[in-house]
């Protein structure tokens, strides 16, 4: 018995250290860190000037109402935005997500609001509304009225986008979905049904986002151009933040009372952030494209020819392995750990991988071969047990 609540099933070990790419535990093991924290901690665990920066905010002032002005949150917005978009801060990605569909419904006075299956945008009760696993919502009926969960890259979905719909949300990329890569056509096509129809667009970065597809956001890949962009996770590598980002146009609807939140803007977390923010340049971004394009070179070659591995999805170093169902995704993850390497697993029996995208090129090497091994060794053994 614990004495925090049983919401997540843990596994048996406490990571207490870190450093680069690597976690450490409780008992002295280190582990290769293929998770980033669920595409977090981006820049690892050494850091020093996230660190510093962090450091020496917190020497000064931790924490100030948003009564007052802020500069630091202000030179985060101004390097986190898109030209002509404007930043609301909060600390998670489902109150990002949370602020967007609020923001949809005052802007466009609309409430209907489209949403995917398999999509996933957190777990209060309005993000809950919009995400599209039938067991995730299950015991907390009613949740918002008025959205309409259709499928994700089918051109039937278009339909549901009519003159009534506030907004769209969807991820580009669905991460807890199984890494479901969107088609760059049916993008386009809901986007512009949006325009045809009113409707806001809000694309959901919050894992794909902050560098992790080697573009600051995945959409760029696509060329869209969303009403609402959310972000969290990778933000401020590892302080719990979240961000709305809307074009002007949208985010003039939020005046002084329809929106807002204590931590917003917290002095820490934006010293985190803007640090982030200034690593995470061009310069940067192209290793990061160029280190995907490599670990996708070296999945399709590796593991694609397995048995047991039925495809291979994501951009950038935002990884699923589909696994065949005979060979449970948990039981890799678990020989995977005791080989010393942290992996996560996704909707459908997907091996997913989200690694610090500093993350050596060798490092990388190695676990590619580690996984193969552990993947034909599970299916050996499956088959030795098939056969008896
Ligand atoms: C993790 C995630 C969220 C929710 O973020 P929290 O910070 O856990 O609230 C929302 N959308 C996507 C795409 C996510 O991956």
């Amino acid at each position: 018995m614990t004495t925090t609540m049983h919401t997540y099933d843990q596994f048996p070990f406490d990571i207490v250290d870190g450093h680069d790419a690597y976690l450490i535990d409780d008992q002295g093991k280190e582990y290769l860190d293929l998770t980033a924290g669920i595409g977090v901690c981006n820049f690892g665990y050494s850091n020093q000037q996230i660190k510093q920066a962090v450091a020496d905010q917190v020497e000064k002032v931790w924490h100030i109402t948003n009564l007052y002005q802020n500069q630091l949150a202000e030179k985060v917005a101004e390097d986190l935005c898109p030209t002509g978009y404007q930043a609301f801060f909060c600390n998670s990605g489902t109150e990002a997500n949370e602020a967007a569909i609020k923001l949809a419904h005052k802007a466009t006075g609309k409430h209907e609001l489209v949403a995917f299956d398999y999509g996933f945008h957190g777990r209060t009760t309005g993000s809950l509304s919009v995400t599209g696993y039938p067991h995730i919502q299950e015991g907390f009926a009613p949740l918002m009225p008025a959205v309409k969960m259709v499928p994700f890259n089918d051109p039937a979905a278009l339909d549901a986008i009519t003159e009534d719909t506030a907004a769209v949300i969807l991820e580009v990329i669905q991460g807890e979905g199984g890494i479901n890569v969107g088609q760059a056509d049916w993008l386009h096509q809901v986007q512009d049904k949006c325009h045809a129809t009113g409707t806001l667009l809000i694309i959901d970065e919050v894992q794909s986002g902050m560098g992790r597809t080697g573009h600051r956001f995945a959409f760029e890949h696509y060329g869209l151009e969303p009403d609402m962009i959310t972000v969290a996770k990778g933000l401020a590598n590892g302080l719990p933040v979240g961000a709305l980002l809307a074009k002007e146009s949208v985010a003039k609807h939020f005046q002084p009372g329809d929106h807002g939140t204590t931590f917003g803007g917290n002095k820490v977390v934006m010293s985190a952030a803007k640090e982030v923010l200034k690593q995470l340049n061009p310069e940067f971004l192209a290793t990061v494209q160029a280190k995907g394009d490599w670990l996708f070179d070296q999945l399709e070659k590796k593991l694609s020819p397995l048995e047991a591995v039925t495809g291979i999805s994501g951009a950038g170093l935002m990884v699923g392995i589909h696994l065949a169902d005979s060979l449970p995704v948990g039981q890799v993850i678990q020989v995977l750990q005791k080989e010393g390497i942290l992996t996560l697993s996704a909707r459908g029996n997907t091996l997913r991988l989200l690694p610090p995208l500093i993350v050596d090129q060798a490092d990388l090497d190695q676990a590619i071969d580690q996984i193969s091994q552990t993947i034909q060794q599970l299916s050996a053994a499956d088959q030795a047990v098939a056969v008896k």
